[in-house]
């Protein structure tokens, strides 16, 4: 037994010696060019971007969430109820409240505010009419004006939590998996800034790993007040740009959904409080969920595979990304591969209607730390290199990783270039300004798991404060191909992590470098790709990085508000453009099929909006 094993061993060892010299001899009789010349390139342009609507642009009312901000810039906070899909508006003064439900009071412990007798009381009242109150940064308002409207003492600033536990809460509707009830938010030795709350009346929601009180929740007369004892920034904000301390247990391929828990908590605390209502839904027409697949071409045979991977798709009926690494220089990576011999691979994706979008020129480890440059770098000047995996030379600026990229996929016959992906998912603080002086509009360079949120957003101008959102559009990447084991064993893996995204609505992307290497067995990808999509409900939008990225970039432009009557549901809506098969969810209530001008399937129901406003009456069951 043993000898056979071994004559086996010997057998795959000289088979596997055969393989290598054959490689390397065919390497020997065809050299490849030091550095391409002769490519075309076309003028990079830029982009109009949408108007921005104003959720003061419709009335507060009786289904809407109003909240009350101290910062100037709420584009962070706004994203948190435009993800969830719920009504909202600003309110300037907390006199303005009227009849909202619910109201999100965002303060600020580093300016601690100190309220006026007025502001006090309105608050009071609020919740004693039977509000619910949430709040954000409020545990340091002066004079202990908030202590008994939220039933707390006071509270420990701390910098040791490294976990928050959910415990039981009917807010917690949608926060029902393991993954969204324990939540890591740090895995290094620093942790954020929370704190302990010091609980009076309130009960607690929400402990740290040493059971003091994270999040509360008081029961005041006829309303509610809960408490987040950790800011919005460490919740959510800081991890969306990778800058939380290590709070992802995994860097890809799990659930790691701490950044939309407060997105889940709003929809839950929205959908308890009204009962029957309805909500904007995160998928394009009848639809519960999005999938974009993107491909990565980056290696010196993916071009050729462009082919099989379009082949397969176009059987499977839907349309993906092409990112391309616009290599024309020899260095210590790979050969040159965009030539003028490959690129019809990409213009025969294009007339199929695949999308093709810029990979960079380098494909650099030193994405993060590359200067802007001017933005006039371009080809053939542009020649920048790797002499080692983390060493590079010739000058690689971020403008002129994108915009020499785009000039030659726009020279060489592509119609637009608008999406885009870094080499090895970097991130860098100027890539919203570069992205839009070079006309782009989305982006996935972040993964999922390291960002905590499945879900599209937007970059921020700002990368200190985070705040002040840029045009930019970010789909994080959920699902890809480098881990172990390959791809093809995981396809039950990658459908778990899916359904936990389709019970919210999530966006999941996925990554399959089209290499059909032999070496990781990346060759049975096609099989993974094939038997995944199989799998996925038929109420699964699959589509490019541009088609999704415009539908949320639309999505974003939709102000909305409704009444429920015993027979209709009104619904009155601005938007600052036309939109097709915008789609909204309905809770506790059904609406008749056969209406005019709208599609109805489950709960959900999809329209064509106009630019402006628009008033639709529904006909219920
Ligand atoms: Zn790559």
């Amino acid at each position: 037994m043993i000898k056979r094993i071994f004559s086996l061993f010997l057998l795959v060892l000289v088979g596997l010696a055969l393989y290598a010299v054959v490689i390397k001899s065919m390497d020997l009789f065809s050299p490849t060019e030091e550095f391409i010349y002769g490519l075309n390139t076309a003028i990079v342009k830029p982009v109009t971007y949408l108007d921005e609507a104003d959720s003061r642009q419709l009335p507060m009312d009786s289904n809407t969430i109003a909240f009350y901000s101290v910062h100037q810039d709420t584009s962070m906070l706004e994203r948190i109820f435009k993800t969830a899909g719920l009504p909202y508006r600003r309110c300037k003064n907390l006199d303005e409240i009227g009849a909202a439900p619910i109201l999100f009071l965002d303060l600020s412990m580093n300016e601690p505010v100190i309220l006026s007798n007025k502001e006090r009381k309105l608050l009071y009242t609020f919740v004693a009419n039977g509000g619910v109150l949430v709040g954000n940064e409020v545990l340091a308002t002066r004079y202990g004006a908030l202590k008994g409207l939220f039933g707390y003492r006071g509270y420990t600033p701390t910098k040791q939590h490294r976990q928050l536990l959910l415990t039981h809460s009917p807010y917690y509707l949608f926060l029902d998996q393991t993954e969204e009830r324990h939540y890591r938010l740090s895995g290094t030795e620093r942790a954020p800034y929370s704190n302990s709350i010091h609980v009076g009346t309130a009960e607690v929601i929400a402990t740290y790993e040493d059971e003091k009180a994270a999040i509360t929740l008081n029961h005041y007369q006829e309303g509610e007040a809960i408490l987040l004892g950790v800011s919005l920034f460490d919740l959510r904000y800081r991890n969306l740009f990778g800058k939380d301390y290590n709070a992802n247990r995994q860097y890809a391929n799990g659930y790691e959904p701490l950044s939309d828990m407060i997105v889940f908590l709003m929809q839950g605390i929205y959908a308890r409080k009204l009962g029957t209502s309805i909500m904007l839904n995160t998928a394009k027409g009848a639809n519960h969920a999005t999938v974009v697949v993107t491909h990565d071409v980056d290696y010196e045979h993916s071009m050729k595979n462009i082919e099989e991977f379009v082949s397969l798709e176009e059987e499977q009926s839907f349309k993906s990304t092409y990112t391309i690494q616009t290599k024309y220089l020899k260095d210590y990576k790979d050969v040159p591969f965009f030539k003028n011999s490959t690129i019809h691979y990409i213009l025969d994706a294009q007339e199929k209607g695949f999308e093709i979008a810029s990979h960079t020129v380098l494909h650099t480890e030193n994405f993060f730390t590359l200067p802007q440059g001017d933005c006039n770098e371009s080809y053939p000047h542009y020649k920048p290199f790797s002499e080692s995996a983390l060493k590079d030379s010739g000058e690689p600026t971020l403008c002129g990783e994108l915009k020499v990229s785009k000039a030659l996929l726009l020279g060489s016959g592509i119609k637009e270039v608008v999406s885009f992906r870094s080499g090895h998912l970097y991130y860098n603080p100027r890539l919203p300004q570069v992205m839009e002086q070079l006309g782009y509009r989305y982006s996935s360079c972040f993964s999922a798991e390291d960002v905590l949120s499945y879900f599209p957003y937007r970059y921020v101008y700002d990368y200190k404060t985070l705040s002040h959102e840029s045009k930019i559009w970010e789909l994080p990447l959920t699902y890809e191909d480098e881990a172990f084991p390959p791809l093809y064993f995981r396809v039950d893996d990658a459908l778990t992590l899916f359904q936990k995204l389709y019970r919210h609505g999530g966006v999941f992307t996925l990554l399959v470098h089209p290499d059909l290497s032999y070496t990781r067995l990346k060759n049975l990808d096609l099989d993974f790709q094939r038997s995944f999509i199989d799998q996925l409900p038929n109420d699964v939008w699959i589509d490019t990085m541009g088609a999704v990225g415009e539908y949320w970039d639309q999505r974003d432009r939709i102000v909305f508000r409704y009444n429920i009557t015993t027979d209709k549901v009104i619904l009155e809506l601005y938007s600052a453009v036309a939109v097709q098969g915008l789609s909204f969810k309905l809770r506790g209530l059904t609406l008749k099929e056969d209406q005019a001008n709208i599609e109805v399937k489950d709960d959900l129901f999809v329209l064509n909006v106009e630019k402006g406003m628009n008033h639709w009456e529904l006909e219920r069951y």
